[in-house]
């Protein structure tokens, strides 16, 4: 992608350890339980763990060079700049304030208002309870390097999909979630097709902030989106649970499968309109 002389982002968190000078992330998980025990003690509520949004698990365990990981720093901070943009003139355009959310970037672990967590097992991840995206950088480069032909757009479409949770938590779209796991619970059919529904339509908003990325600056070129379409198709419940366990198990999914995630991003990319995707909450399921 095209990103020389490109705005930065001042929504940028950075919490990575640096060398062996390693900095203190959050309160660490017993500063969490400690507070929250305190916070009970006092009477009072214990904090919200919030919904959490996870995308592609990965072992990865490679290590990323501190150059390239400076690089995928910088740019990532660009990719949610132009985000920041993009959500402002659609929430403007239905007379709405768009609250930006921020992007941590850490190492490893990570103590979120929704928990505490290892980027391996993990992945990037949205927490409404943060408004908050959090990226291990050198665990999303390892990951993704290895599977196949990566290109700008590829990363950009990470942040770009979960940014997507973040507008879907602002629009109120996350919120039948958590009803659904508190109604039925999150192993039932109907909080596992909301969150298929949850996590197409974050799909569909990255496709739609990448049209406007290339429509404002010119930036993506027909090889990155080749090389991204052809990466969605791993992100599908159906190729990885295959590839795990040798077979999918419909009934499991939560993210959708290879064919819809390619399909919702392609029709997002397309067509540039965030509007339009909503049809994916409220048309039949099976017709996803
Ligand atoms: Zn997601």
């Amino acid at each position: 992608m095209k990103l020389d002389g490109r705005r930065m982002s001042t929504n940028v968190d950075d919490r990575r350890k640096k060398g062996s000078t390693a900095a203190k992330v959050g309160g660490g998980i017993g500063g969490g339980i400690i507070i929250a025990l305190i916070v009970w003690l006092l009477g009072g509520k214990a904090p919200d763990v919030g919904t959490i949004l996870q995308d592609v698990q990965s072992t990865a365990s490679t290590w990323v060079d501190s150059k390239t990981q400076e690089q995928m720093a910088t740019k990532c901070s660009q990719f949610l700049a132009s985000t920041e943009d993009f959500w402002a003139e659609e929430f403007e355009k239905v007379g709405g304030y768009y609250r930006q959310p921020k992007l941590v970037l850490y190492s490893d672990t990570v103590t979120t208002g929704c928990g505490h967590h290892q980027a391996k097992c993990i992945g990037p991840f949205y927490c409404s309870a943060d408004e908050c995206v959090f990226i291990d950088i050198n665990q999303m480069v390892a990951h993704y390097s290895a599977k196949g032909q990566v290109c700008d757009l590829v990363y950009a479409e990470i942040i770009g999909h979960e940014v997507g949770h973040h507008v879907e938590y602002l629009r109120g779209e996350m919120e039948k979630m958590n009803e659904m796991a508190y109604r039925y619970g999150k192993e039932s059919p109907q909080f596992l097709q909301w969150s298929v529904r949850i996590e197409l339509l974050a799909d569909y908003y990255a496709g739609c902030w990448a049209h406007f990325e290339d429509e404002r600056f010119g930036s993506i070129s027909d090889d990155e989106i080749r090389k991204t379409l052809d990466m969605m198709p791993s992100k599908g419940d159906d190729y990885i649970q295959k590839k795990a366990k040798g077979y999918a198990n419909p009934e499991t999914f939560t993210h959708g499968t290879s064919e819809q995630r390619y399909r919702w991003f392609k029709k997002g990319l397309e067509s540039g309109d965030p509007a339009a995707g909503r049809v994916i909450l409220t048309m039949p399921y099976d017709q996803l």
